[in-house]
Formats: C-alpha cells, sequence, structure tokens
C-alpha cells in the first residue's frame, strides 16, 4: 500500500519509516500541505494523511482525492474543524483523527509547571539575576506536594492522568467534572466548580473549550481562589478571561500561573514571529516571575509524536481495507 504523508515534520520521520518498516507500507512524505495546489501529489497514491491547522482547500480537493480512488484522509491531530465534513462525505472520504495520543505528556507538563510555580523557581531566579540576592528569603518557603490540595477541572483522559499523578505524589485531589466517572474514585474526591475554587492551591484546567466553559476562570472566579494558590492552564486559552488572569496575578489575588496555551495564541504560537508580532499579553505574562508560559507543546513528547503517525497510519490502512475505526468522524 502507497501512503503520501502531507505536512511532514522532521521530527515525524524516524516513526513512519519505522512504521514502514514495521508494516511493508510505503510512505512518501511530504512537507506541503494538503490543499488545492498540491492535492495533484496524492494521484497513484493509495491513502492520504496530513497534519496542518490550514484547511485542506475547497470541495475540489475531495472531488479530485476521490477520482484517484482515495477513500480517506487520516489527520494526525485530534482537531478536525480544517476539514470541510460536507465535502467529504459528499465524495465518499472518510475523515478519521488521533483524538488520543498520550494524555500522560499533557498531565507531566502541568505537573511540570506547577511544581516549578510551587518552589518558586521564578522567583529565586530574578533574585538571583538582577540583584545578586542568593538569600533565603522567608516568604520563598515552599509547600511539599503531599500537603497540598490539587483541584482539577475536566476529569477525562487528560485531567485523570492529572489526577493520578498527584495522587502518587501524595496531594489530596478533587475535581469537578459535570459527568461522573467511578474509575476516577480511587484518585479524587468529586465536588462542586467552587470547592474546588476555594480549596485548591493548585487548579489544573482540563475541560475543552465549549461555550459553557469559555472563561471558566474570569475575574469573579479568580476572587474565589486561595492567595497563595497556582492556577495551571493545559486546555484552552480561552477557559481563562486573559485580562482578568493578569490583573489578579498584578493584585495577588493568586500566587502564579503555568500556562501552556493562550486565547490569542494562534497568531504566535508554534512559528517563528518578529518582534513587533508579539502580542503585549504575552509579554506581560512572560514578564511575570510567578508565570510560566509554554507555546502549546504540553503534547510535544516523543510518545505523542509517535502515536500520531502510527495511528493516523494503521487507520489509513484499515480504512482502505474496508474496516472500522472508532477514530473515525461521523
Ligand atoms: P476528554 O474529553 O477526555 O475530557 C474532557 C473532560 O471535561 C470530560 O470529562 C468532560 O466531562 C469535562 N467537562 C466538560 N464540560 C465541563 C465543564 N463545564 N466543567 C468541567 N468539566 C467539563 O478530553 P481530554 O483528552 O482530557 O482533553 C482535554 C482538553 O485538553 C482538550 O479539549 C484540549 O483542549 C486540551 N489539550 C491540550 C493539549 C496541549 O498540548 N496543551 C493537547 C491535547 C489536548
Amino acid at each position: 500500500m502507497k501512503i503520501i504523508m502531507f505536512g511532514t515534520k522532521p521530527i515525524e520521520k524516524s516513526y513512519a519509516e519505522a512504521w514502514e518498516k514495521k508494516t511493508g507500507n510505503e510512505v512518501k512524505m511530504v512537507a506541503d500541505l494538503l490543499n488545492d495546489d498540491t492535492v495533484d501529489m496524492a494521484k497513484g497514491f493509495d491513502g492520504v494523511i496530513t497534519q496542518q491547522t490550514q484547511s485542506l482547500g475547497s470541495a475540489d480537493v475531495y472531488k479530485k482525492l476521490a477520482s484517484f480512488g482515495i477513500k480517506q484522509i487520516g489527520l494526525r491531530t485530534a482537531g478536525f474543524d480544517m476539514v470541510d465534513l460536507d465535502a467529504a462525505k459528499a465524495n465518499n472520504i472518510t475523515i478519521t483523527r488521533v483524538s488520543i495520543y498520550s494524555p500522560r505528556a499533557i498531565a507531566e507538563m502541568g505537573v511540570t509547571q506547577a511544581m516549578y510555580l510551587n518552589r518558586k523557581i521564578g522567583l529565586f531566579n530574578q533574585r538571583m539575576e538582577e540583584d545578586h540576592d542568593f538569600s533565603w528569603a522567608p516568604d520563598l518557603v515552599s509547600n511539599e506536594i503531599f500537603n497540598l490540595t490539587v483541584g482539577i477541572i475536566g476529569l477525562g483522559h487528560i485531567g485523570g492522568a492529572t489526577a493520578q499523578i498527584y495522587k502518587a505524589l501524595g496531594a489530596k485531589v478533587i475535581a469537578y467534572d459535570p459527568f461522573y466517572d467511578p474509575e476516577q474514585e480511587a484518585f479524587v474526591d468529586y465536588t462542586d466548580l467552587d470547592t474546588v475554587l476555594k480549596e485548591s492551591d493548585i487548579i489544573s484546567l482540563h475541560t475543552p473549550l465549549f461555550p459553557s466553559t469559555k472563561n471558566i476562570i474570569n475575574a469573579d472566579t479568580l476572587k474565589k481562589m486561595k492567595n497563595s494558590a497556582y492556577l495551571i492552564n493545559m486546555a484552552r486559552g480561552g477557559l481563562v478571561d486573559t485580562q482578568a488572569l493578569i490583573k489578579a496575578l498584578q493584585d495577588g489575588e493568586i500566587a502564579g500561573a503555568g500556562l501552556d496555551t493562550l486565547a490569542d495564541e494562534t497568531t504566535y504560537f508554534g512559528k517563528k514571529v518578529s518582534a513587533d508580532e508579539v502580542p503585549e499579553d504575552y509579554k506581560t505574562l512572560a514578564a511575570m516571575p510567578n508565570v510560566v508560559v509554554t507555546p502549546h507543546v504540553a503534547f510535544f513528547t516523543k510518545t505523542s509524536v509517535r502515536n500520531m503517525v502510527e495511528i493516523a497510519l494503521n487507520d489509513t490502512v484499515t480504512i482502505i481495507n474496508g474496516g472500522k475505526t472508532r477514530n473515525a468522524i461521523r
């Protein structure tokens, strides 16, 4: 079987090559994204996979792929908003995605940022670098994780993996999720949102961005948090009202924040930009020693990248062979 892999990143190559060796299939790797200008490259192939945030192009792309005998497009991402699902359906093209590639990757980044903040490493760094002050300031004494209460908002795959890590570290873990999952009871005590906000020393956000969760962290909810609490957002920037967060940090309403996502991130995360393209909100947050910002890389581990490539390729073979996969978008 011959599969064309659009949007290939250098880091993905060795995983695609290993898959070729393991399965005996052939993968043609190209850096180009799939769109109206590149779709003809798929001629002669049995299957297509891609990783891109940009649109896959007009309805003609799906029509052309169907005319080449292609039955599927495999996305190496969880998101599928770049696909015209109507055009795919009209041309009998099944879209697959990789909805779960490594919840632990994201969970570990959240815990890493919380640990960094809890041990006040940014604050120590600032004193050492700016003032040559290497003293043990009493206000920088830390708590150990096993003495803390961690609150998880959104106890799904990633929230659950996060809860398990904190539980293993000895923390008390509480969670708010409107859907109850009995399997999580081994790691968390379910409670309401207000209790999570008021009682947690670390709050970790893991809910998807829905109209109902947009700005779930806002001026009111930030006021309910402890002054000593840390907010960790590994999910979506839109869950947090950035202006309200900046104000709460400036006013000392909370102790710090770890952020892998920001509301305006699509204009600059994931690429190199010029100095004038860096937004003010980012600059304000990044300048605070009690804030850590990473550019949406919580997922970015070898395991995640391998799984994204392998699962998309395996699903491609399954669909071409007339089989079914739970990763198909219906
Ligand atoms: P999931 O669907 O397994 O879990 C989401 C959970 O949120 C579910 O249990 C759901 O019941 C809960 N939820 C829904 N509405 C809620 C509400 N109003 N309040 C509290 N909980 C609510 O999803 P997941 O795989 O755990 O991923 C969670 C989010 O993480 C994704 O939606 C995505 O935004 C984000 N994510 C980030 C990265 C990264 O690299 N930073 C990577 C992957 C996913």
